[in-house]
Order: structure tokens, then sequence, then C-alpha cells
């Protein structure tokens, strides 16, 4: 308030002059009336003054005010800059209004969630880019829209419109492609948030879980049904005992069945349920493929002619070797058990240009029709159901391998032609193969 004293003092040295100014008049000796006219003089003056700075200042207000406020010493000086002073900090609170509720629409923009903001009339006031790829909308174009004459399926019109909002619902999104979970919540006066999700996967999941189940539940009820039916026979009628033993022997191919069917099940359990097997855990190929063709000549009984590599292949694969050894047993198994007697199968092993380690099982066998090949490597899928048990199938194998081969980083391509035979092959990635076992002495200098 510098200009307070000077001021006044203004005041005072013109009423003083004034009234030395009023003794001077000729015939008015009065000194008062002198110091009311320097007085009134002095009044004019700051009025005057007072009204072009005034003027000065209305002048800046009523224009954008970018420049400074008009600048003087006195009285209005210190009013246009205390005015500027508060209209800048409002700019800036505006600026950082807007600062903050840019992060907000952002953040809200990144959630994992559709969005959608309604006034109390059910007008889109804002909505986020995932809630208008729900419900097919356009955020600009489709703002201050009523969402109803958008969104028209029922199920969410007689949400909105029902008022009751304790739980989501589930509707089909407008392509009819996906399944979302939409919530609403009210807020405010009368406004109301609407969040969306996409459910697809999940209830994909939870469907093929279902099927899962009744799958299993179907598989293992076939086999007790048919032990239970031998026990009913063995408890109520006298056997003979070349009756007994057939009966025996038929109880015991039913629980061997089960027995598989739960084995392949808790393989299946453990793939998807632990970790991928390391990368430095070195497999001999030779050993597995050894213990591969035993297996396979014990199934096959002498009525196949099976070809494994000799010599022996030399070939590691870095990863799970009871895992490797149940894929590779798997193929051959299945390539046994669907070749005819006198048919041939076949394991071949070679690195291919990339580096890539690949196993094949080739047989010439039944061979499986092109419409059921991308479906062979799903849970209990069966070209045929009745030869897949017969010969002690699970409909499970062809999942354990592509699993397998999935957890080493590798694929498992089947070509395959009705009549003509399979060929099943198992490809590892380059880094997960070692051509040729190094030899004991290189390793152990590398030791040293
Ligand atoms: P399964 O226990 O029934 O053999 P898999 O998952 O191993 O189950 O195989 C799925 C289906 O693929 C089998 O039921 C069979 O119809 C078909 N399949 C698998 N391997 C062969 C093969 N080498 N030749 C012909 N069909 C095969």
């Amino acid at each position: 308030m510098t200009w307070l004293l000077p001021r006044l003092v203004a005041v005072l040295i013109a009423t003083v002059l004034g009234g030395v100014a009023g003794l001077m008049i000729p015939g008015h000796s009065v000194p008062l009336f002198g110091a009311l006219l320097g007085f009134a003089f002095a009044l004019g003056v700051i009025g005057v003054r007072d009204t072009l700075n005034g003027y000065r200042l209305i002048t800046w207000l009523r224009g954008s005010q970018e420049t400074q406020a008009p600048r003087d010493a006195g009285l209005w000086g210190e009013l246009g800059y205390r005015i500027e002073r508060s209209i800048r900090q409002r700019e800036q609170s505006a600026v950082a209004e807007r600062v903050r509720l840019t992060q907000f629409l952002s953040a809200i923009e990144a959630s994992p969630n559709g969005v959608m903001l309604l006034d109390a009339g059910d007008q889109i006031d804002w909505c986020n880019s995932l809630a208008a790829d729900h419900f097919g909308l356009d955020p600009q174009r489709d703002r201050r829209q009523r969402v109803t004459n958008l969104v028209r399926a029922p199920a969410f019109v007689a949400y909105l419109q029902g008022g009751r909002f304790d739980e989501p619902i589930r509707m089909p999104d407008p392509r009819g492609r996906r399944t979302l979970s939409v919530l609403v919540r009210g807020y405010g006066e009368g406004l109301r948030i609407v969040l969306s999700q996409d459910i697809t996967e999940r209830e994909n999941s939870d469907a093929m879980r279902r099927d899962f189940v009744a799958n299993v539940s179907h598989e293992i009820r076939t086999p007790l049904t048919v032990l239970a039916g031998f026990i009913e026979t063995m408890t109520n009628l006298p056997l003979t005992e070349v009756e007994r033993k057939r009966v025996l022997v038929l109880m015991t191919q039913q629980a061997d069945r089960m027995g598989t069917l739960v084995s392949d099940l808790l393989t299946l359990a453990q793939l998807e349920g632990s970790p991928r097997p390391h990368a430095d855990r070195w497999v001999a190929l030779g050993p597995l493929l050894a213990q591969v063709a035993a297996d396979a000549a014990v199934l096959s009984a002498g009525r196949h002619t099976l070809k494994f590599p000799t010599p022996p292949v030399e070939a590691q694969i870095a990863g799970a070797q009871t895992e490797l050894l149940s894929a590779i047993t798997n193929l051959v198994n299945n390539a046994v058990r669907y070749t005819p007697e006198g048919g041939r199968v076949e394991l071949s092993w070679r690195v291919l240009a990339d580096g890539s380690g690949e196993i094949a099982v080739i047989d010439t066998g039944l061979g499986i029709a092109r419409e059921h090949i991308p479906r062979l490597t799903e849970r209990f899928y069966r070209v045929d159901g009745s030869r897949s048990r017969d010969t002690g199938g699970t409909g499970l194998g062809l999942s354990i391998v592509k699993h397998v081969a999935q957890r080493h980083g590798g694929e498992l391509h089947i070509q395959s032609e009705v009549g003509q035979g399979s060929t099943f092959r198992l490809v590892f990635p380059a880094a997960r193969v070692r051509a040729a076992v190094a030899p004991v002495a290189a390793l152990t200098m590398a030791a040293n």
C-alpha cells in the first residue's frame, strides 16, 4: 500500500496550495474558501487520474487478459496487479484441473474394463475405447446420444430401465461374437456408470471344464458299469472254472482301462500345472528311443514291421525325460494300434537346416480323414471311438503329445490320408537340440 501515503500527502499539499491560492484571490480573503477550493481542485485532479487509470484497467479486463495488466505505482496499479494475479492463479489451477482430468480419463482408458458414463437422461457423456468396442459405439460421434437407441440388446435395455443393479448381466456383443458381463452403478444425481467386461474366454473355459468333467465321468462310468455287471454275474450265477477265468480276464481289462485313463489324466494335470522343463537339462535320445522301441515291440507282438534308427541316435534334447518319453511313446503306440497286422511303423530322427530337431513317426495304417486332423489334439477326441477303446485308447494321447511339444517350445505336425497311413512329426527348436553328444574326455576338459 505504498500508494496510500503519497495520495494523502498529495491531497494535503493540494489543499494547502488551494488555501494559499484562495488567500491571494482578490475579494476572498477567507482562507477556508481557498482551502475548500484547493481541496476540490485536488479531488478533481485525483478523480480525473483515477478515471483514466480505471478506464485502462477495465479495457484490459474486457480484453483477453493475455498481456500484463496496466501497471502504475498507485491504487489502480495495485488493483490491476491483484486482479491479474488472481486471474493467473485461476488459470493455473484450471490447467492443473485439466491435466488431472486428462490423467484420470487416461487411467480409465487404460482400464481392462469398458467404462461408459451416462447422464440423468441415459445419454452417453463419455466412454473409453474398450466400452466403445464392446457396445459397437463411436466415442466421439455417439456422445450425447441416448444409449438405449444405440445398444438395443433387450437384456441391456431391460437391465438399465429396471433400475436393479445388484448383479451384473451377461449379454452378447452387437456383433454376436463375444459374451459381455455388464454392471451398472449409480452415482451423483441420477448419473450412471456402465462397466463392461469381455468374458468370452472365461465362458469358453467354463464350458470346456464342464465338458471335460462330463467326458471324464462318462469314460470312468463305462468300465465301472461293465465291472459291476461282471461282479453281479459272479455273485448270482454258478460259473464253471473256464467261465470264471474268462470273466476275470474281462474284468482285468476294464480295470486296466480305468488305470490307463487315470494315469493319462494325471499326466495331463501335471503338464498343465508344472513349470516349463529346464532348457539346460539334456536328455539323451538314444536310450529313450530304445525304451520306446521295446514298448512298441511288446504292443505289436510281432504283428508289424518296426523300424527304429540304427545306429542309436546320439543327439540330446533339453527338457524333461518323462515328458519326452511319454510323448514319443504315445505317437509310436498310436502308430502300432492304428496300423493293421502286416503294416509298418517307422521312427526317424533328423536335424533340420535351421538346427531344429525332428522326430517323425510314420505308419502305413488306417490314416485319418482331413476334417478330423485339426481336432485330434483335443481331449477325448477320437475318430473312431470303438476302435480307440478296443485298443486301450483314452482319447488323451495326442493332447498329451501336443502339451509336451509346446512346453519344450516345439510343435506337433500331422499329415495323414485315409488308407495311406500317417506321419506325426515332433519338431523341437534348435536351442533345445544338441545334435551329437560331446565326447566324455572333452566334457571333462571343459569342466577343468
Ligand atoms: P486314443 O487314445 O483314442 O488313441 P489319441 O489322442 O492318441 O487318443 O488319438 C486321437 C485319435 O486320433 C484316435 O482316436 C485315432 O482315431 C486318431 N489317431 C491317432 N494316431 C493315429 C494313427 N497313427 N493312425 C490313425 N489314427 C490315429
